[in-house]
Protein backbone atom coordinates (compact mmCIF):
# COMPACT_ATOMS: atom_id res chain seq x y z
CA UNK A 1 0.00 0.00 0.00
CA UNK A 2 1.50 3.30 -1.26
CA UNK A 3 1.70 6.32 1.63
CA UNK A 4 -1.55 8.10 -0.63
CA UNK A 5 -3.04 5.14 0.31
CA UNK A 6 -2.78 5.07 3.61
CA UNK A 7 -3.41 8.47 4.14
CA UNK A 8 -6.54 7.92 1.96
CA UNK A 9 -8.26 5.11 4.48
CA UNK A 10 -6.84 7.58 7.67
CA UNK A 11 -8.67 10.03 5.84
CA UNK A 12 -12.73 7.92 5.80
CA UNK A 13 -11.99 7.13 9.03
CA UNK A 14 -12.01 10.85 10.56
CA UNK A 15 -14.79 11.28 7.95
CA UNK A 16 -16.90 8.17 8.66
CA UNK A 17 -15.81 7.99 13.03
CA UNK A 18 -17.50 12.15 12.36
CA UNK A 19 -20.42 11.12 10.25
CA UNK A 20 -21.19 8.04 12.97
CA UNK A 21 -20.59 10.55 16.14
CA UNK A 22 -24.10 10.16 17.59
CA UNK A 23 -24.83 6.38 16.91
CA UNK A 24 -24.67 3.74 19.07
CA UNK A 25 -24.73 -0.19 18.07
CA UNK A 26 -27.84 -2.07 19.44
CA UNK A 27 -25.64 -4.31 22.08
CA UNK A 28 -26.20 -4.01 25.73
CA UNK A 29 -23.24 -1.22 26.12
CA UNK A 30 -23.89 0.71 23.43
CA UNK A 31 -20.79 0.94 21.92
CA UNK A 32 -19.92 3.49 19.20
CA UNK A 33 -20.89 2.50 15.44
CA UNK A 34 -17.50 3.60 14.46
CA UNK A 35 -16.69 0.42 16.21
CA UNK A 36 -18.62 -1.90 13.14
CA UNK A 37 -16.70 -0.77 10.13
CA UNK A 38 -13.50 -0.23 11.35
CA UNK A 39 -14.31 -4.08 12.26
CA UNK A 40 -15.54 -4.73 8.72
CA UNK A 41 -12.02 -3.25 7.06
CA UNK A 42 -10.38 -4.95 9.88
CA UNK A 43 -11.52 -8.45 8.99
CA UNK A 44 -11.28 -7.94 5.03
CA UNK A 45 -7.00 -6.92 5.44
CA UNK A 46 -6.65 -9.50 8.53
CA UNK A 47 -8.82 -12.29 7.84
CA UNK A 48 -9.82 -11.89 4.15
CA UNK A 49 -6.12 -10.28 2.98
CA UNK A 50 -7.58 -7.97 1.10
CA UNK A 51 -4.76 -5.17 0.08
CA UNK A 52 -6.47 -3.25 -1.88
CA UNK A 53 -7.18 0.68 -0.70
CA UNK A 54 -10.58 1.38 -2.81
CA UNK A 55 -12.43 -1.82 -0.57
CA UNK A 56 -10.88 -1.03 2.67
CA UNK A 57 -11.85 2.39 2.27
CA UNK A 58 -15.49 1.57 1.22
CA UNK A 59 -15.75 -0.59 3.91
CA UNK A 60 -15.31 1.91 6.30
CA UNK A 61 -17.59 4.02 4.37
CA UNK A 62 -20.32 1.43 3.67
CA UNK A 63 -23.05 2.62 6.20
CA UNK A 64 -22.46 6.17 5.87
CA UNK A 65 -24.82 6.78 3.01
CA UNK A 66 -27.60 4.53 4.20
CA UNK A 67 -27.51 5.45 7.98
CA UNK A 68 -26.31 9.28 7.81
CA UNK A 69 -27.27 12.05 5.88
CA UNK A 70 -23.84 11.35 3.84
CA UNK A 71 -24.65 11.06 -0.43
CA UNK A 72 -23.28 9.57 -2.84
CA UNK A 73 -22.02 12.60 -4.48
CA UNK A 74 -20.28 13.66 -1.18
CA UNK A 75 -18.35 10.31 -1.10
CA UNK A 76 -17.32 10.88 -4.61
CA UNK A 77 -16.04 14.98 -3.87
CA UNK A 78 -14.03 13.59 -1.17
CA UNK A 79 -13.00 10.17 -2.00
CA UNK A 80 -13.31 9.65 -5.50
CA UNK A 81 -15.59 7.49 -8.20
CA UNK A 82 -14.57 3.93 -7.68
CA UNK A 83 -15.26 4.53 -3.79
CA UNK A 84 -18.31 5.83 -3.95
CA UNK A 85 -19.68 3.33 -6.65
CA UNK A 86 -18.48 0.42 -4.17
CA UNK A 87 -20.29 2.23 -1.28
CA UNK A 88 -23.73 2.83 -3.20
CA UNK A 89 -23.21 -0.74 -4.05
CA UNK A 90 -23.76 -1.79 -0.66
CA UNK A 91 -26.45 0.42 0.13
CA UNK A 92 -29.85 -0.24 0.81
CA UNK A 93 -32.88 1.62 -1.01
CA UNK A 94 -34.22 2.57 2.01
CA UNK A 95 -37.79 3.94 0.94
CA UNK A 96 -38.49 0.51 0.46
CA UNK A 97 -39.60 -1.58 3.25
CA UNK A 98 -37.39 -3.98 5.28
CA UNK A 99 -38.61 -7.03 4.40
CA UNK A 100 -37.98 -5.88 0.44
CA UNK A 101 -34.55 -4.98 1.27
CA UNK A 102 -33.71 -7.95 2.90
CA UNK A 103 -34.86 -10.30 -0.29
CA UNK A 104 -32.82 -7.76 -2.56
CA UNK A 105 -29.87 -8.27 -0.47
CA UNK A 106 -30.42 -12.28 -1.32
CA UNK A 107 -31.61 -11.71 -4.83
CA UNK A 108 -28.98 -9.24 -5.75
CA UNK A 109 -25.62 -10.50 -3.82
CA UNK A 110 -24.18 -12.10 -6.94
CA UNK A 111 -24.53 -9.30 -9.41
CA UNK A 112 -21.99 -6.89 -7.43
CA UNK A 113 -18.85 -5.91 -8.32
CA UNK A 114 -16.29 -8.57 -6.48
CA UNK A 115 -15.08 -4.97 -4.40
CA UNK A 116 -19.13 -5.01 -3.57
CA UNK A 117 -18.97 -8.73 -2.64
CA UNK A 118 -15.95 -8.90 -0.13
CA UNK A 119 -17.71 -5.80 1.52
CA UNK A 120 -20.87 -7.39 1.83
CA UNK A 121 -19.07 -10.42 3.19
CA UNK A 122 -16.95 -9.00 5.69
CA UNK A 123 -20.44 -6.94 7.22
CA UNK A 124 -21.83 -10.16 7.33
CA UNK A 125 -19.18 -11.79 9.12
CA UNK A 126 -19.06 -8.54 11.90
CA UNK A 127 -23.07 -8.73 12.22
CA UNK A 128 -23.25 -12.70 12.91
CA UNK A 129 -20.37 -12.36 14.92
CA UNK A 130 -21.77 -9.66 17.18
CA UNK A 131 -24.85 -11.22 17.26
CA UNK A 132 -22.94 -14.19 18.89
CA UNK A 133 -20.39 -11.74 21.08
CA UNK A 134 -22.44 -9.02 21.84
CA UNK A 135 -26.00 -9.67 21.29
CA UNK A 136 -28.51 -6.84 20.12
CA UNK A 137 -30.11 -5.94 23.84
CA UNK A 138 -34.00 -7.52 23.56
CA UNK A 139 -33.13 -9.87 20.78
CA UNK A 140 -34.66 -13.17 21.51
CA UNK A 141 -33.00 -16.56 20.25
CA UNK A 142 -35.77 -17.12 17.06
CA UNK A 143 -34.99 -13.13 15.86
CA UNK A 144 -31.13 -14.10 15.61
CA UNK A 145 -31.64 -17.38 14.34
CA UNK A 146 -33.93 -15.46 11.74
CA UNK A 147 -31.13 -13.13 11.16
CA UNK A 148 -28.21 -15.22 10.96
CA UNK A 149 -30.20 -17.16 8.23
CA UNK A 150 -31.02 -14.54 6.29
CA UNK A 151 -27.10 -13.58 6.69
CA UNK A 152 -26.31 -17.03 5.20
CA UNK A 153 -28.53 -16.73 2.27
CA UNK A 154 -26.83 -13.50 1.00
CA UNK A 155 -23.55 -15.16 1.97
CA UNK A 156 -24.39 -17.92 -0.17
CA UNK A 157 -24.93 -15.77 -3.34
CA UNK A 158 -21.84 -14.36 -2.60
CA UNK A 159 -19.42 -17.75 -2.61
CA UNK A 160 -16.58 -17.60 -4.39
CA UNK A 161 -14.83 -14.09 -3.99
CA UNK A 162 -12.56 -14.97 -0.55
CA UNK A 163 -12.19 -18.37 0.69
CA UNK A 164 -10.49 -17.21 4.11
CA UNK A 165 -13.37 -14.99 4.91
CA UNK A 166 -15.60 -17.37 3.34
CA UNK A 167 -14.83 -20.05 5.99
CA UNK A 168 -14.68 -17.92 8.90
CA UNK A 169 -18.36 -17.23 7.91
CA UNK A 170 -19.00 -21.13 8.00
CA UNK A 171 -17.10 -21.51 11.22
CA UNK A 172 -18.79 -18.38 12.63
CA UNK A 173 -22.26 -19.82 11.26
CA UNK A 174 -21.71 -22.89 13.21
CA UNK A 175 -20.62 -21.14 16.52
CA UNK A 176 -24.01 -19.59 16.41
CA UNK A 177 -25.97 -22.52 15.93
CA UNK A 178 -24.40 -23.95 18.90
CA UNK A 179 -24.78 -21.08 21.03
CA UNK A 180 -28.53 -20.35 19.23
CA UNK A 181 -29.79 -24.01 20.31
CA UNK A 182 -28.05 -24.16 23.79
CA UNK A 183 -30.33 -20.96 24.26
CA UNK A 184 -33.05 -22.54 22.34
CA UNK A 185 -35.35 -21.46 25.68
CA UNK A 186 -34.52 -17.82 25.76
ZN1 LIG B 1 -22.55 -2.66 8.18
Amino acid sequence: MTHDELTLIMQTLHFAADRHRDQRRKDRQASPYINHPIAVAEVLSAIGGVQDAVTIAAGILHDTIEDTETTAAEIEARFGHEISEVVEEVTDDKTLSPDLRKQLQIDQAHLKSGRARLVKLADKICNVRDIVEYPPDGWSAERKRRYIAWASAVVDRIRGINKPMEEYFDTLHDRAQAHLSLNASE
